[in-house]
């Protein structure tokens, strides 16, 4: 029997990079996958496109897989997601918080719509999903559980994505949250928290190989991650051998929260 056999799982930002390849790691375990994209005007056709690819990969697995469009950072988009995913299965077991964005700019320079946005999807998004996960998992007493993805930054600073970092600092900390305030009815929440990971929102140097080079030398492992890597993580603590493990962060990032700086002695004589 498969890991993950018939448990149905909401993924969301799930039709490229991370959340790709954990929607097909999960029904690859035997989970039923609802896919959850984003349609805005500039990357609809992209996401839908790239969404149903990861549909029909799924579909050569055998599972039930679905597609529910939507906007995290939306009140209304999410209780939506929830309704159209309850609708076609009666029931959610795993919530995946992963659909993310950043933006860069020195903060002194950083305009207000774009922190705001950066914090609406990254934290605001993940706070809704798990609040409508939560009612469910009480609603129906089985408990469930809710996996984010934050980043390294969830504790390393980051200069010129202020946003980004503080949004993965505060989703590190809401899930900690919830770890605590839920255990005793059931919920396990964790987070998987990435080094640089070969994804589309890494686009600007992984297609480069000198500036690829570049990042991979602050790597101790010296290479970035897999999306793939990172959905095996998910794929584990969503199982029943995480049973016993919540309110943690898992760091998956090839030694990157080791300081490569520190390779070799340099801050002492002795
Ligand atoms: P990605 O750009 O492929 O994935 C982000 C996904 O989120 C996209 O599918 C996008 O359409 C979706 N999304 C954006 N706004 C949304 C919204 N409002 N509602 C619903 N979905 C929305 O890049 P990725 O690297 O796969 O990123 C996935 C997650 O991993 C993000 O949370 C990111 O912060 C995190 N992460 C990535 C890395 C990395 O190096 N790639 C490292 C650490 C953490």
């Amino acid at each position: 029997m498969k890991r993950l056999e018939g448990k149905n799982v909401l993924v969301t930002g799930g039709s490229t990079g991370i959340g790709r390849a954990t929607a097909i790691r999960f029904a690859d375990e035997g989970a039923n996958v609802a896919i959850n994209y984003h349609s805005s005007e500039r990357e609809a056709e992209i996401t839908l496109e790239e969404a149903q690819k990861t549909c029909s990969i799924i579909r050569e697995k055998g599972c039930r897989e679905m597609l529910v469009q939507g906007d995290v950072a939306s009140e209304e988009d999410v209780e939506r997601i929830f309704r159209e995913v309850l609708k076609a299965w009666g029931r959610l077991d795993v919530l995946v918080n992963n659909a993310g964005i950043q933006t860069e700019s020195p903060t002194h320079e950083m305009a207000m719509d774009a922190y705001d946005r950066v914090l609406a999807v990254n934290l605001r998004g993940a706070f809704l999903c798990a609040r409508e996960a939560v009612r469910h998992f009480l609603d129906r007493r089985g408990g469930g559980i809710i996996l984010n993805n934050t980043s390294v930054h969830e504790t390393i600073p980051k200069p010129h994505y202020a946003p980004y970092a503080a949004s993965k600092a505060g989703l590190g900390a809401l899930a900690r949250t919830l770890a605590l305030e839920y255990a005793g009815q059931g919920i396990r929440v964790n987070t998987v928290a990435p080094g640089a990971i070969v994804t589309p929102l890494n686009r600007e140097w992984a297609g480069d190989p000198e500036k690829r080079a570049a990042v991979e030398g602050h790597i101790p492992m010296g290479r970035a991650g897999e999306p793939e890597e990172i959905a095996a993580v998910f794929a584990f603590l969503a199982s029943d051998e995480a049973a016993y493990i919540t309110g943690q962060t898992i760091y998956v990032d090839g030694g990157l929260t080791l300081c490569a700086d520190f390779r070799t002695p340099w801050s002492s004589g002795t």
